[in-house]
C-alpha cells in the first residue's frame, strides 16, 4: 500500500436500483411514478432560460412554494438536490455527538451508508417479526433517531400516535421522520412541528410529484434546525439546486389538483393489485406506499424475480439477511400491473398446475 493510500475514506456505497436503457421494460424496481409530471411542469420547462446566471443560493422562491403550500414561515423549509441531499445533510448537522444514532435494520439502506461516511457511530434496532419498529428499542439514550414512515421497503405506514411516542421517548435529540412515501395515504407528522422542535420531517419530489430527474427533496422543522441545516450546506456548496429545478419545482407544487389525481390513481391501482396478490398465494404487510413488498408461499422471491426480469419487468429484489424472500413491487399504471398479474398467474400456475 502506497503511504498517500492509507488517508483514502473506505467505504461501501449505497447499491441503487437498475435503470435499464430499453424503453419496452415495465419497470417497477425504483419507486417512480408511472404518470408524466403537471403538465404545469412542461409548460414552464420550455420557458427556461438564463442558464449562463448561477441560482438564488437561498432558494427563495421554492422554499416559499412549500412553505405556503404545508402552512409553514419560510424559515422552516430547507432544500435539496434530492432527499438523499437533505438527508445526508441532516446526518451530517444533527447527528454530531457521541452516542449512536439508531435506525431500523430493514429500512433505507443508504442510513448505514451516510453514517460511515460521515463516521456517525450508530445502532441498527431490528423490526419484529411483522416488520414493525419497537418503539421501545428506541429508549435508551442516544445521538438521534431516523426512520422512514411508510417504512420502505415494508411499506408500513405507522399512525401519528405511533411518532408522537417516538418524540416523546426521546426529545434530547433530534428525531428525523424521512416522509418520502406519506402522500400515498399516510398521516405526516407536520402537524407536531409546533410541539416538538426537535422534529424534522423530510419529503421528495420524486415519488409522488413524478420529479424523480429532477432531484428536488426538502425538510421541514423548527427555524433553528433549519437554520443548522443552511450553515452546513453553504459550508459545503451554495448552489445546490440548479435554475430549472428551482423553477420547475415551483410548477408542480402549484398544480394541486394534478398531484392529488395522480396519488389517487396510485392507491387505487395499489389495492386492486393488493387483491390479485391475495388471489396469486402471496402475502405482504398493507402498504401505505406506492410499492407493495410481497412474499410467495411456495416460490422463491428470487426466482420470480429473475424470471420476471427475462420477461421484461423489473421489479426490486434484496439479497440481504430476513427480507431476501420478498420483493419489493412498485405500483406503476394499471396496464403495466395487469401485465405483471398475467405473467405471475402463468408463474403460478406452472408450479402446481393451478393458481395457488
Ligand atoms: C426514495 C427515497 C429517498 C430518496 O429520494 P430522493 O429524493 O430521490 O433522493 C429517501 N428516503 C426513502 C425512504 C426513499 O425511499
Amino acid at each position: 500500500m502506497k503511504p498517500w493510500e492509507k488517508n483514502i475514506r473506505r467505504v461501501t456505497p449505497y447499491t441503487p436500483g437498475e435503470q435499464p436503457k430499453d424503453k419496452n421494460i415495465i419497470k417497477l424496481n425504483t419507486n417512480e411514478n408511472p404518470y408524466e409530471p403537471s403538465p404545469k411542469v412542461a409548460e414552464k420547462y420550455r420557458e427556461i432560460q438564463d442558464l449562463r446566471l448561477y441560482p438564488d443560493p437561498k432558494v427563495e422562491e421554492l422554499i416559499h412554494a412549500l412553505a405556503v403550500y404545508h402552512g409553514l414561515e419560510d424559515n422552516q423549509v430547507f432544500v435539496g438536490v434530492g432527499s438523499d441531499d437533505v438527508i445526508a445533510m441532516s446526518f451530517l448537522t444533527f447527528f454530531n455527538g457521541e452516542l449512536p444514532v439508531c435506525f431500523p435494520d430493514i429500512s433505507y439502506s443508504f442510513y448505514d451508508v451516510w453514517a460511515d461516511l460521515y463516521k456517525i457511530p450508530y445502532t441498527v434496532k431490528p423490526l419484529d417479526e411483522d416488520f414493525r419498529i419497537r418503539v421501545k428499542d428506541y429508549e435508551e439514550k442516544n445521538g438521534g433517531v431516523i426512520f422512514p414512515n411508510p417504512n420502505a421497503p415494508t411499506g408500513i405506514c405507522e399512525n401519528l400516535e405511533f411518532v408522537r411516542q417516538m418524540l416523546a421517548e426521546n426529545q434530547d435529540v433530534v428525531v428525523i421522520v424521512d416522509e418520502a412515501y406519506i402522500d400515498f395515504g399516510g398521516e405526516s407528522a407536520l402537524s407536531l412541528l409546533d410541539e416538538y422542535e426537535n422534529l424534522l420531517v423530510i419529503r421528495t419530489f420524486s415519488k409522488s410529484r413524478s420529479l424523480a430527474g429532477l432531484r428536488i427533496g426538502y425538510a421541514m422543522g423548527n427555524s433553528a434546525l433549519i437554520h443548522a441545516l443552511n450553515a452546513v450546506k453553504h459550508s459545503y456548496n451554495s448552489y445546490t439546486m440548479s435554475r430549472p429545478a428551482i423553477l420547475l419545482g415551483v410548477a408542480s407544487v402549484e398544480d394541486d389538483a394534478y398531484f392529488k389525481e395522480t396519488n389517487r390513481k396510485i392507491i387505487e391501482t395499489r389495492e386492486w393489485f393488493s387483491k390479485e396478490l391475495d388471489r396469486l398465494g402471496f402475502t405482504y404487510p398493507k402498504s401505505g406506499a406506492n410499492f407493495v413488498f410481497a412474499t410467495h408461499k411456495y416460490l422463491p422471491a428470487k426466482e420470480i424475480f429473475e424470471k420476471a426480469k427475462a420477461a421484461g419487468i423489473y421489479v426490486r429484489y434484496f439479497d440481504k439477511p430476513r427480507i431476501d424472500n420478498y420483493l419489493r413491487i412498485t405500483i406503476g399504471t394499471k396496464e403495466q400491473m395487469e401485465k405483471l398479474v398475467k405473467f405471475l398467474e402463468t408463474l403460478c400456475t406452472s408450479v402446481d398446475g393451478s393458481v395457488m
